[in-house]
């Protein structure tokens, strides 16, 4: 028994003014046939030896006890729920309306009421999923107000975005786990942040920069910083694809948050355009990788696709690399830009 408070007041056990303590007890009940421990508040009287449960402490305790149930049978605490809505700042009313639950049922599950289980799966794949958060608010769009819609939704678009490109960055990490060797790395670690400036950095320099041209683009700037001081700019590892040097991972890398594009329709094929983000920054390159980004760019810069693959395809590193295969990194000493 932990004492947290003392005070002179009204005993409520012996109807005497003394020092009263609030305490700390761990108590056990038994809900719903499991056996459940959890730390009870109450006040003592010392004169009487008695525990006394004011009416708050009744309330107090038995949330604390079903908050302990709810632990653990695996389900989400009161707080848990609390923090979920409030992830997407719902209120709880359009809670239960994008639910489709009863009026009052959350404000009931962020209190007393143990939420069943297919309510608290529900529970979890929002605080997951904001895709589904986003699909769900869709269906009840009629029965809330425009602006709480627009409110709602503008706070789920930016969790599910922000998902995304944590799931892009893993797995574009899980393709990286398992190159080490120098030769092919360039001697430096992925650096997505790098990448990200990299492409930011070409397309604004770059009055029309595609894909083929920007793939190309990065391998000339980490090969020529790899010739000019011994390592690579972004870690990246290139494969020799019929087209050239195609960067691993490249269909996620393009998808990453900071990558900006238009696609543009060439007959019946989509290319992208990448375009610099607004305000964009140099954060994380260094002088001498902006040095060998614009000897590139001023190199092959103005290029049309098809030239600039035909400049790769006379690299030494080009050829002397078999197709489909990575390339490496020593070959950069011979490259064509210095
Ligand atoms: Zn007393």
């Amino acid at each position: 028994m932990k004492s947290t408070k003392r005070e002179i007041k009204l005993c409520l056990a012996c109807m005497e003014i003394h020092e009263v303590d609030t305490v700390e007890v761990e108590d056990t009940e038994i809900f719903k046939g499991e056996e459940v421990s959890f730390q009870a508040v109450y006040e003592y009287c010392s004169r009487s030896d008695q525990l006394i449960e004011q009416e708050e402490m009744i309330k107090a305790n038995s949330l604390a006890m079903k908050d302990a149930y709810r632990i653990k049978v695996g389900l989400l605490t009161s707080n848990e729920i609390i923090e979920i809505r409030n992830q997407y700042g719902v209120s709880q009313k359009d809670f239960s309306e994008i639910l489709d639950w009863g009026k009052a049922t959350i404000t009931r599950y962020e209190n007393h009421q143990v939420q069943d289980r297919a309510h608290d799966a529900v529970l979890q794949k929002i605080d997951s999923d904001p895709k589904w958060f986003l699909d769900t608010l869709e269906q009840v769009k009629e029965r809330i107000t425009i602006k709480a819609y627009q409110k709602y939704y503008r706070i789920g678009a930016a969790q599910f975005k922000g998902k995304q490109n944590q799931y892009l960055l893993e797995s574009i990490e899980a393709i990286y786990a398992e190159f080490e060797n120098k030769e092919i790395t360039g001697g430096v670690s992925l650096n997505l942040q790098k990448v990200v400036e990299m492409i930011n950095y070409l397309a604004s320099k770059v009055t029309s920069l595609h894909k083929v041209k920007l793939m190309k683009m990065l391998w000339y700037s980490d090969a020529l910083h790899y010739k000019r001081e011994g390592k690579a700019i972004s870690g990246l590892v290139y494969s020799a694809l019929p087209m050239g040097a195609v960067p691993e991972g490249y269909d996620q890398i393009v998808m990453l948050d900071g990558v900006e594009f238009d696609t543009v329709a060439y007959g019946d094929h989509i290319g992208y355009k990448f375009k610099p983000v607004l305000e964009f920054r140099i954060k994380e390159l260094s002088q001498t990788e902006r040095e060998a980004m614009d000897a590139v760019v001023s190199a092959v810069g103005e290029l049309k696709a098809e030239e600039i693959v035909e400049k790769m395809h006379d690299e030494e590193a080009y050829q002397c690399t078999g197709k489909n295969c990575i390339i490496s990194y020593s070959f950069s000493k011979n490259l064509s830009i210095s």
